[in-house]
């Protein structure tokens, strides 16, 4: 397979892939799209067992970030970097200045930062020979950790969502997480707080003890979480969360999280809409974390301080995205991920046409 044959080649901007023989770093970045700005997006470390499962896993995040920042209206392209190697051995200091040096090559069409197995600890080495890199401490422009502001924009969605199927505010209202980590915990209390009652589960004891403390939660073992009479069901965990099996066991109308690719399959959405469910495409409502993140770049690109009070107006224009999508969907009964993905790829091609004509 060649890269233009792949079946998640979608006009990418540009794929790079370095290779640096003294520290052992092979890295693909996959530019998918800067027509909003400059490529945003995670770079993951993954004992990948073929280049081949890489590149894949790295075409189609660079597009899904695409897709979460032009729904998240930020001044931001899409791309993500993965390197081959497995983050509890293969980690060096070397490797990830080499891989600095990698991300400067590209002249600021690429900003990475932290995902699954690399650490703001890791990103500080890179930092030193470049700096496109979002998510390190000590600096104005420095936005923190994400999940609060992830947890915020998922709350206000949840909160939408319940308005729409059941129309109704969320006092009383029984919303089942998958999830009790980050942004589950955020999320839990936010929603105590607006009058929710809550059923959690997580695979960690401590936080499931600590979440029901502050919120009074009852816990369910983690298959159990599917049967519970809630009235949404709240994926802040793992992917694949909603899939044939558990979308039969679901007793509520709205599925509203977190996690990421909380669809096992395109046709599950599909599926979810002909029962009459109401789904918050993931990478619509849990663009908040995003938000915080852009933030920061902005900082660093204007030499300007931190601004909260950007974040929380886009976090207001992404309550709004999300409203056009469950609008839209309901107007033209088709699935909300449907609409979600045609949105944003208007969004891209209309900035891709306004970049071409300046
Ligand atoms: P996290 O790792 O802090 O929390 C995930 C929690 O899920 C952990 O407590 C873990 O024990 C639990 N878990 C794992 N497997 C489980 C299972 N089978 N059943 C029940 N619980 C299980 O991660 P997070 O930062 O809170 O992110 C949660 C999800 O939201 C992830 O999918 C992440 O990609 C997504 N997300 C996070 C952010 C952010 O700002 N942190 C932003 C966008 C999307």
């Amino acid at each position: 397979m060649t890269l233009f044959d792949s079946p998640d080649f979608a006009n990418h901007e540009g794929v790079h892939a370095v290779f640096d023989e003294k520290s052992g770093l092979k890295t693909i970045i996959a530019v998918h799209s800067t027509a909003r700005g400059p490529a945003a997006g995670g770079c993951r470390m993954w004992p990948y067992a073929s280049a081949e499962q890489a590149l894949t896993d790295a075409l189609r995040l660079s597009q899904g970030m695409s897709y979460k920042n032009a729904m998240a209206d930020l001044p931001l392209g899409g791309g993500k970097s993965v390197i081959i190697g497995n983050s509890r051995t293969d980690k060096t200091p070397a490797l990830f200045e080499a891989f600095g040096r990698a991300v400067d090559g590209l002249g600021g069409q690429y900003w990475t930062a932290e995902d699954v197995g690399v650490s703001p600890g890791d990103l500080a080495h890179a930092s030193r020979v470049t700096k496109y890199v979002a998510g390190l401490e000590g600096h104005p422009a420095a936005s923190g950790d994400p999940s609060p502001v992830t947890a915020e924009g998922v709350f206000r969605g949840v909160r939408l969502c319940v308005e729409r199927a059941y129309d109704r505010d969320l006092t009383g209202v029984t919303v089942a997480i998958q999830g009790v980590g980050h942004v589950g915990a955020y999320l839990a209390e936010k929603l105590h707080a607006a009058g929710a009652k809550l059923v959690i589960t997580d695979v960690n004891e401590q936080a499931l003890a600590a979440v029901a403390a502050k919120t009074g939660a009852q816990i369910v073992a983690p298959d159990a979480i599917f049967d519970v009479e809630a009235e949404v069901f709240a994926p802040c965990a793992l992917g694949g969360a909603v899939n044939l099996q558990s979308l039969s066991r679901l007793k509520g109308r709205v599925i509203a999280g977190a996690a990421n690719n909380q669809l096992a399959t395109p046709e599950v959405g599909r599926l979810l809409f002909d029962k009459g469910l109401l789904y918050a495409p993931d990478y619509v409502i849990n663009g908040g974390g995003i938000i915080n993140v852009a933030a920061e770049i902005i900082g660093i690109e204007n030499g300007t301080a931190f601004d909260a009070d950007w974040v929380n107006a886009k976090l207001d224009r992404l309550a709004l995205t999300l409203a056009e999508v469950l609008d839209r969907s309901a107007a033209e009964k088709r699935p909300t991920h449907e609409v979600a993905d045609e949105m944003a790829k208007a969004r891209i091609a209309d900035a891709t046409r306004v970049k071409a004509a300046a």
